[in-house]
């Protein structure tokens, strides 16, 4: 086989390509699917029929995060952090004091 030659019918599909239900429409995600971005998320259309294969709904963590969006997680997680080592470290010298 070679790199040109078409797959054969029963090598399995390369990974994220979409079917459609009705009429067996295959492409990849990012092939040729009629995608429409609304506000509640984005719809997938099959060019053939028209039917509509998938609705990914639109999540905050669906969209790649902008600069600077966990940073209040990330000083929050730091402060629970340190505030840990804090009491864990006023515990050991109270118990290295009542040892002496
Ligand atoms: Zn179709």
């Amino acid at each position: 086989m070679t790199a040109q030659s078409p797959p054969a019918p029963d090598d399995p599909p390369p990974k994220a390509t979409l079917f459609c239900p009705a009429c067996d429409h295959r492409s990849h995600v990012d092939g040729d699917w009629l995608v429409r971005e609304t506000a509640r998320g984005t719809r997938y259309r099959c060019p053939d029929c028209r039917t509509e294969l998938t609705h990914r709904p639109a999540f905050e963590g669906s969209r790649p995060p902008r600069p600077g969006t966990h940073w209040p997680a990330v000083v929050r997680a730091w402060g629970d952090s340190v505030r840990t080592w804090q009491a864990l470290c006023q515990r050991l010298t109270w118990l290295a004091v009542g040892r002496t």
